[in-house]
């Protein structure tokens, strides 16, 4: 007798519907005729690991609107709302919003997150906030901080002493921003701080890299050189990355290739990006993303960042990085077969791979986390951008939705409508 099976899961990645097993908070193997304290018919339900969300911006969500709100919707008017708004920070502030979103996570499968939190504060109230709180919700979702220098390492005052403390505050990732520094020369050693400051902490990195328009803007090369020479491969993080869109299709090919020597994770930010990029084009406007696809065909692993949820810079979202996934559906032209189910890796065990999340997937002796979703296959799950409708974390359910009815009256008669394919 073991605590739980869950009958009929159709476990992402195979055809076949299997029982899965779950005792003292660890998949076991079941069968037909094993017996159990409860038993969950999932009928046919799609079931993945936990969802894990490699890039958000937790010290920022909630605030849209405050002081005032971002008219034009640009970066740039978002990055003038936000220094406003940063006046205002406490610590409760931060810990009172980050604890509403890390449900709203919660409720939709993601058990480990990576947020970005600005340090160019001399008091660090953000990141103290965030400190603590990642102690406590430690076992429930595990939160990894990055310490990211929204005005810069360089071009800001004190930048490089806040990002020591930072640190040494407990920081578990090195941040920066090289293309918003002063200079082509200050980004370069920007990156190259950035990366000797982990190497010296043994930390990861992971850096807002080339989020711009501009074809010149050329810092992941650095950070490819300077993974290389440290020997800091799978360690390190090239996030946004949109200025690779533009580059000329030889230098694109050159870097790819160097980003795959150097073992760079990437993460692409589909939302945020989608409606910040390519605010200087009349037409056609670019799209806003790195390149996806050409990546993965060189063998790097591609991550889906949500970035922003209710913030100066994107009004929307709750959180999902299915919501996420389904947009890069449409803006990377990834509606192929077999991309719909490498859309599910790239919010799934890709970001898993670049946290370096412990034990992570599906298997017998493993931890029992996992996420059920309403919608019998990875492309329904995106179509629908399905609730999750059961959560499980060590064995213990820590998240459950109870899907909506939809019902039609069609010719005088109720009828109930699924919008799944008979
Ligand atoms: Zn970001």
């Amino acid at each position: 007798m073991i605590d739980l099976i869950l009958r009929n899961a159709r476990v992402t990645g195979q055809d076949a519907l299997t029982d899965l097993g779950v005792d003292q908070g660890v998949i076991v193997a079941a069968d037909a005729g094993t017996t159990a304290a409860e038993t969950i018919d999932l009928g046919g339900r799609l079931v993945t690991p936990p969802l894990v969300e490699p890039h958000i911006h937790l010290d920022a969500v909630l605030t849209v609107g405050q002081p005032r709100p971002n008219v034009s919707g640009s970066l740039f008017e978002g990055i003038a709302v936000w220094a406003e708004r940063v006046a205002d920070l406490t610590y409760e502030d931060v810990q009172s919003r980050v604890r509403q979103i890390l449900r709203w996570q919660l409720a939709c499968g993601v058990q480990h997150v990576r947020s970005h939190v600005d340090v160019c504060d001399p008091q660090l109230r953000a990141l103290r906030a965030l400190v603590d709180l990642r102690d406590e919700v430690r076992g429930l979702i595990d939160l990894q901080l990055v310490a990211f220098p929204q005005q810069g390492i360089l071009g800001f005052d004190g930048g490089q002493e806040l990002m020591r403390e930072a640190v040494e505050l407990g920081a578990d990732v090195v941040g920066g921003i090289p293309h918003y520094e002063l200079t082509r020369e200050d980004g370069v050693e920007s990156v190259q701080f950035a990366m000797a400051l982990a190497d010296e902490f043994g930390l990861q990195v992971d850096i807002h890299c080339d989020e711009t328009d501009d074809d010149h803007s050329r810092f992941v090369e650095v950070m490819a050189a300077e993974t290389i020479r440290r020997g800091m491969s799978g360690r390190v993080t090239a996030s946004h990355t949109t200025a690779m869109h533009s580059y000329n299709s030889a230098y694109a090919y050159r870097l790819i290739n160097n980003i795959a020597r150097a073992g760079l994770h990437m993460v692409t930010n589909p939302l945020d990006n989608s409606v910040l990029q390519g605010r200087f084009d009349t037409g056609p406007i670019r799209r806003g993303h790195t390149r996806v696809k050409q990546l993965q065909e060189a063998g790097v692993n591609v991550c889906i960042g949500h970035d922003s949820v209710m913030d100066p810079w994107y009004p929307l979202g709750y959180g999902d990085p299915l919501q996420a996934a389904f947009v890069l559906v449409h803006l990377g032209q990834m509606s192929g077969d077999a991309e719909l189910i490498r859309l599910i890796e790239m919010i799934t065990t890709n970001p898993a791979a670049a946290l370096g999340v412990p034990d992570y997937g599906l298997r017998a002796g493993g931890q029992a986390d996992l996420v059920v979703f309403d919608a019998p296959s990875e492309a329904d799950a995106l179509r629908l951008v399905a609730p999750r409708t059961l959560v499980l974390r060590g064995g213990k359910v820590v998240a459950r939705a109870t899907p909506a009815q939809h019902t039609v009256i069609w010719d005088g008669t109720e009828e109930q409508v699924t919008f799944l394919r008979r």
